[in-house]
């Protein structure tokens, strides 16, 4: 069974049998309605059942074994709504220290493996071997990587230290600390494109996880409100977000931090990109409901997009430059 997903989970169901029953073949009813026969238990004594479910809502599933058997019953929650509980947040972690890190810091052998390795953990790949308490520019760099992030600034900012207790220390202990990640890949049936993963040449692929989370939400809403009911518009369809290790970069103004993000335009033939607003192939009614989907996620704190009439409908604000594209950018959420 593989119907479209609407957005919402797909459960994968797994129990675990002693491992004298692999080989045994078991059956599972879903609501009463949805049977599967001859599932076969595994080497390993696991068995797998794929199953979409198309409905959020209270559910039952009856797992049966020659004479025996089981009701699980469980919920399915909208992808939406699972974002915001089962969010990609990395959980807290207490990082105990003894004196101040980074540049100008006592940097204490113990202080500069626990702050090395918790910027590790959450991506910043590049501050070296936490497990040795060595003291490179790389860790300097994600220092002050992570403190623009934090305060939300579009480049580089901050002194490169962390102090005991004061906003970087409790940055890197939150439960919503910012991880470093790659954007989200492709998922053109979900209206969905990266363009910039599909550009080998450039390499603004990274940014924070609470920008992915944002790109993806968007793209949920874009497809729930406007692509179910217009298929052939334009995919959501994103271009540059920051370089590998944030920082500079010669492309443009801003896009140091992972926190911007840059769409481009929807064509009427469902295509994107290479285009103006002033363009006759331009789908100023896709643009519209994107618009109106990035607005819709309370990070989003500007929008610039040169498009007359949108700025008119307050959907966008002008800024030189942006007559070919959608820039949008994020404010740091609330510490957790
Ligand atoms: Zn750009
Ligand atoms: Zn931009």
């Amino acid at each position: 069974m593989c119907k479209k997903l609407l957005g919402l989970t797909h459960p994968t169901v797994s129990l675990n049998f002693d491992l004298t029953d692999k080989g045994r073949v078991l059956s599972v009813m879903i609501d009463d309605r949805f049977p599967s026969e001859d599932i076969t238990v595994g080497e390993d004594g696991k068995w797998r059942l794929n199953f979409v479910f198309n409905q959020a809502g209270d559910r039952t599933i009856l797992i049966a074994i020659d004479d025996q058997s089981l009701e699980i019953k469980f919920k399915v929650v909208p992808v939406a709504q699972q974002n915001n509980l089962a969010s990609t947040n990395p959980g807290a972690k207490a990082i105990t220290l003894s004196g101040s890190v980074g540049v100008g810091g006592v940097n204490k052998a113990n202080d500069l493996k626990a702050v090395k390795a918790r910027l590790q953990e959450l991506g910043y790949t590049w501050v070296g071997d936490p497990n040795t308490p060595t003291r490179d520019r790389g860790l300097e760099e994600a220092i002050r990587l992570f403190q623009s992030i934090i305060t939300g600034s579009s480049t580089i900012k901050g002194d490169g230290r962390v102090d005991i207790d004061e906003m970087t220390h409790q940055w890197l202990q939150a439960a919503n600390a910012p991880k470093w990640v790659l954007m989200p890949k492709s998922d053109p049936d979900n209206g969905f494109i990266n363009g910039e993963l599909a550009q080998t040449e450039d390499k603004h692929d990274f940014g924070t996880h609470w920008l992915a989370d944002v790109i993806q939400a968007i793209t949920q809403d874009y497809q729930n409100t406007y692509r179910d009911t217009h298929p052939n518009a334009a995919h959501f369809a994103i271009n540059d977000v920051s370089l590998p290790h944030g920082g500079d970069t010669p492309d443009h103004h801003g896009h140091e931090t992972g926190l911007m993000c840059d769409v481009f335009l929807p064509k009427k033939d469902g295509k994107f990109g290479g285009i103006f607003w002033t363009s006759p192939e331009y789908d100023q009614d896709a643009a519209r409901a994107i618009l109106k989907s990035i607005r819709k996620q309370k990070l989003v704190r500007a929008i610039f997009f040169n498009d007359s009439e949108l700025i008119g409908e307050k959907l966008c604000t002008f800024a030189s430059g942006h007559d070919h594209h959608i820039h949008f950018e994020i404010n740091p959420p609330v510490r957790s």
